[in-house]
């Protein structure tokens, strides 16, 4: 079959021929119909040294998939070969306290998980191939009726990191109060309707093209800004003075930082979504008080069913462009060059 591997940090992905895989006791293979095209694939292949992370290349892209069952391991029940499933992207050991809840993200014994703190596409085989290799099946998913593997996908990352995200902080978000979206590409789009769709909240997003912010009106935002110098006191002028109870960035450069912890209300959450590496100094008078600075990562289990139940329910629908596996790195060129509107989705 067909795959496309990173060989080695800092090159180009490549179309290659490898081997069909074959399930192992309890293991999955599913037939890809759809891998989402993630941002995070784009510091695969240019920015990570060697350590940066715990495994190393060849590997095959492609962490956020969908399909169907194609061949059960030894001792496999409960799925059929044939049936439309997500896969959960992030493989944990399994048996950890955070794993046993279906937090895979946070797992506490990475040297007991396929590789540690990776998944498919990310250290290991991922779904930008006919096939892909599931090593356990915890991580299948069904899908729930009416919902598709080109929608499904990217319902597994660009779908679940900002429902992660935004579900911690649902306590903050009750009718009156405003959430604040920075960056409305892959996943901020996703968050946009995430917050029309499970919360009361008005929905402001910001964003330097265009493009992205007509977009965030697509996706239901009640207010959109161009991003600047004067971000923070538009969005303090848009909330009478008092600011967002909370701000999602999905960019994470420094500007952006400054611009959330300058929108934020006091008691407010500030999240740091995208991995843009900026930094914000934080003291005691640098923030509102009480402001929450917090980092996430991913998304649980249970997460990724209640965002499959979203999507089949039509409350959630990720703007895509799908492309051929041929067509894979005009995928990523275009997302490197902003050009690309939503979530790029390889069909093989
Ligand atoms: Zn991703
Ligand atoms: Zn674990």
């Amino acid at each position: 079959m067909r795959a496309l591997r990173l060989p080695a940090w800092k090159t180009e992905p490549e179309l290659v021929e490898v081997d069909e895989p074959t399930p192992g006791p309890g293991q999955v293979v599913v037939k890809i119909g759809g891998a989402g095209a993630c941002h995070s694939d784009l510091h695969l292949m240019h920015d990570f040294e060697p350590g940066a992370v715990p495994w190393n290349p060849p590997f095959t892209l492609g962490h956020e998939n969908a399909g169907w069952v194609h061949a059960l391991g030894a001792g496999v029940t409960g799925l059929e070969i044939g049936q439309p499933v997500a896969v959960y992207g992030p493989w944990g050991c399994g048996t950890c306290a955070r794993c046993r809840v279906g937090v895979d993200t946070y797992c506490e014994n990475p040297a007991g998980a396929p590789v540690p703190g990776g998944g498919g596409g990310l250290g290991l085989d991922g779904g930008m191939a006919e096939y892909e290799l599931v090593p356990a099946a915890r991580h299948i998913v069904p899908l729930p009726e009416g919902l598709d593997p080109v929608l499904a996908a990217p319902l597994t990352d660009a779908g679940l990191t900002p429902y992660h995200a935004i579900r911690r902080s649902w306590s903050k978000l009750p009718p009156g109060s405003t959430a604040v979206v920075i960056g409305v590409g892959g996943l901020g789009h996703v968050g946009v309707q995430i917050l029309k769709a499970t919360t009361a909240a008005r929905v402001i997003a910001v964003d330097n093209r265009d493009d992205a912010l007509r977009l965030a009106e697509e996706c239901g935002a009640d207010l959109t800004l161009r991003s600047g110098e004067r971000t923070a006191e538009e969005i303090r002028a848009a909330t009478g003075g008092r600011g967002a109870d909370v701000v999602l960035d999905f960019v994470g450069v420094d500007a952006t930082l400054r611009t959330g912890a300058a929108a934020a209300r006091t008691v407010g959450d500030l999240t740091i979504v995208g991995i843009g590496g900026g930094t914000l100094p934080v003291s005691f008078f640098s923030v509102p008080y009480e402001v929450s600075i917090q980092t996430t990562y991913w998304g649980s289990r249970p997460e990724l069913i209640e965002v499959l139940d979203l999507g089949a329910r039509g409350l959630v629908r990720p703007k895509t462009t799908t492309f051929r596996l041929d067509d894979a790195m005009t995928a990523y060129r275009m997302m490197q060059e902003g050009t690309l509107e939503g979530r790029a989705v390889i069909v093989p």
